[in-house]
């Protein structure tokens, strides 16, 4: 199919921390890169976006940088995010002269001025119309659970910058939590227990490797110990050195960003009023985000929450499938897409 089929197609976009998807109607999801700019500070522009721009993180000489403008789940930088999705959405929607609608998912705890920017920049890239969306909404659609039923379905997203946990009935969110602690923290947390207990300095790519290799929230089986070789700077000679790790050290090293994911889970389910919280007893809780791909989540979830969790199919895919299905019903979830939601605020926040 050549590009010209895209014309006039309306848009989902996921505007993640981590990743950044689109969806094209009629089409599925056409993009997935991580949301990344690699910029050149003496010209103040943009080299690399996307794929290309991670490799170069840790890799820049002194005038580039290679920035996340979602960094923590709130826009970091306004201009680098409105440059990223501009050239996300012409590299899928070229040359073309009617303009689409479009369908935006932020970081649920956005604010009002984000929230301008955001519809600037879809503007901007060339839409008529521009829906913002709630991550965990569209994650909910995505994942094919019942919205708009007088039943409440719960869905834990983990992302790269944000975990947002919701409740959602009748075409809103219910209750809400959203921490600044999902994968960065994890693989942050990685870096520091390397540091202190290997001597060792690991670069975020590396220890985001290690995470998705052999990282773990729950004692493997008797006789499943997996190892990794990880190489990094020695602290004290400067030099580079390889240790060995497992995973059961990784586990250790999850420990409290994993528990902090976990608390949340559990405040939110006991702010739950009592029919939704029976609700999700029976259906179970949905998790979704990358970080529903971390060995053993689901099961410590299960174990101490004492509800059922079921990872959502394609995790990763989640909420752009849901922004997707938005575009491909638009009519249908026109309620949907207006019930917009402020009581998203960061726990930090309230
Ligand atoms: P966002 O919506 O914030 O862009 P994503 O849902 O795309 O985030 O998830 C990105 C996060 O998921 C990253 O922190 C990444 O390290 C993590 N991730 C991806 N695959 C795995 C895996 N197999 N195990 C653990 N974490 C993973
Ligand atoms: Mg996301």
């Amino acid at each position: 199919m050549t590009t010209m089929s895209f014309i006039g197609r309306d848009i989902g976009v996921d505007l993640g921390t981590a990743n950044t998807l689109v969806y094209v109607r009629g089409r599925g999801i056409v993009l997935d890169e991580p949301s990344v700019v690699a910029i050149n500070l003496h010209t103040g522009g943009v080299l690399a976006v996307g794929a290309e721009a991670k490799k170069m993180i840790g890799r820049t000489p002194a005038h580039v940088v290679a920035t996340r403008p979602l960094k923590d789940g709130v826009i970091a930088d306004f201009d680098v995010t409105e440059r990223m999705l501009r050239y996300f959405i012409q590299k899928v929607h070229r040359r073309s002269w009617s303009k689409p609608r479009m369908v935006v998912c932020v970081p649920s705890g956005i604010t009002a001025v984000e929230h301008r920017a955001v519809v600037e920049a879809a503007t901007q890239a060339g839409a008529r119309q521009v829906h913002i969306i709630e991550e965990p909404m569209a994650a909910a659609i995505g994942a094919g659970l019942p919205v708009a039923d007088a039943t409440g379905s719960m869905i834990v997203d983990v992302g790269g910058g944000t975990t947002e946990v919701a409740v959602i009935s009748l075409g809103g969110i219910v209750v809400a939590r959203s921490i600044r602690t999902a994968g960065d923290e994890l693989d942050n947390a990685i870096v520091q227990y390397v540091k202190k207990n290997h001597s060792l300095l690991l670069g975020d790519r590396t220890a985001e490797e290690l995470k998705m290799a052999i990282g773990s929230a729950w004692p493997a089986p008797e006789g499943d110990l997996q190892r990794a070789e990880i190489r990094g700077r020695d602290v004290i000679t400067g030099l580079p050195r390889t240790v060995e790790i497992t995973t059961d050290e990784l586990r250790t090293a999850l420990e409290e960003p994993v528990n902090a994911i976990v608390d949340t889970v559990r405040t939110t389910l006991d702010e739950c009023p009592p029919e939704l919280a029976g609700d999700i007893m029976d259906r179970g809780v949905v998790l979704t985000g990358g970080g529903a791909l971390l060995r053993g989540l689901d099961e410590r979830l299960r174990q101490e929450t004492g509800m059922p969790v079921h990872i959502a199919d394609d995790p990763l895919h989640t909420v752009a499938l849901g922004a997707g299905r938005c575009v491909e019903e638009f009519e249908a979830l026109r309620t949907v897409l207006a019930a917009r939601t402020r009581s998203l605020l960061p726990a930090h926040a309230r």
